[in-house]
């Protein structure tokens, strides 16, 4: 599967905003607070952006917060587009009840590159079964658990940490600290998402 393997702090100064990609790090030494300039580029670009500059840049945005390659994300929206609702909403929605996403947010890991791994390798369990696809979408009621033998890893219980200090767990996920599981208990609303997009571009970018 494409993977993007490059440093992931060029994908925030291209995108000049934080996509906080390297988990905790992003809070304590930022290089985009020192290099604030895209890749390649000794100063800011000049000039207004086109209309499709703009919309192709929130799409590559979104793209990047969730570490995806193209063909998954355009087939999200396809997805998104087909379902009666918003079609932004339905994709916002989807992309924050994927698998990695969820235990992400639960505080598992830091960021969604490390979440991803846990489950590749077989760490998260879905209502007791092992499950390794990242972007297996979580239904409502399901339970997520961590596999026994990962429970005790330096990387889970930093970052078990770190989501007590740093980050509020959304309300639409129950979290049991005791057993180290977390349940979705209802579908996440637009403003709950965890992706500071403009919802309306990208669907203005995949509609050309
Ligand atoms: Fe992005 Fe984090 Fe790197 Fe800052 S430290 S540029 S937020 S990945």
């Amino acid at each position: 599967m494409a993977r993007y393997t490059g440093a992931v702090c060029r994908l925030c100064r291209r995108e000049q905003t934080k996509l906080f990609l390297k988990g905790e790090k992003c809070y304590t030494k930022c290089i985009l607070d020192s290099r604030p300039t895209p890749p390649g580029m000794a100063k800011p670009q000049r000039g207004k952006p086109s209309e499709y500059q703009i919309r192709l840049r929130e799409k590559q945005k979104l793209k990047r917060m969730m570490m995806m390659t193209e063909t998954p994300l355009k087939k999200a929206m396809a997805d998104a587009s087909r379902s009666p609702g918003n079609s932004a909403a339905v994709l916002l929605g989807t992309l924050e009840t994927r698998l990695d996403n969820v235990v992400r947010r639960l505080g598992f890991a830091t960021s969604v590159n490390t979440a991803r791994q846990l489950v590749r390798h077989g760490h998260v369990r879905v209502d007791g079964k092992h499950v390794n696809i990242p972007s297996y979408g979580v239904s409502v009621g399901e339970e997520i658990t961590l596999a026994p033998g990962i429970k005790d890893n330096v990387g889970v219980k930093l970052a078990l940490e770190f989501a007590e200090k740093k980050t509020n767990r959304p309300a639409y996920l129950a979290f049991d600290a005791e057993k180290l599981s977390g349940k979705l208990l209802r579908q996440p609303g637009r403003e709950e998402s965890s992706f500071p997009v403009n919802d309306r571009l990208i669907v203005e970018y995949y509609s050309r």
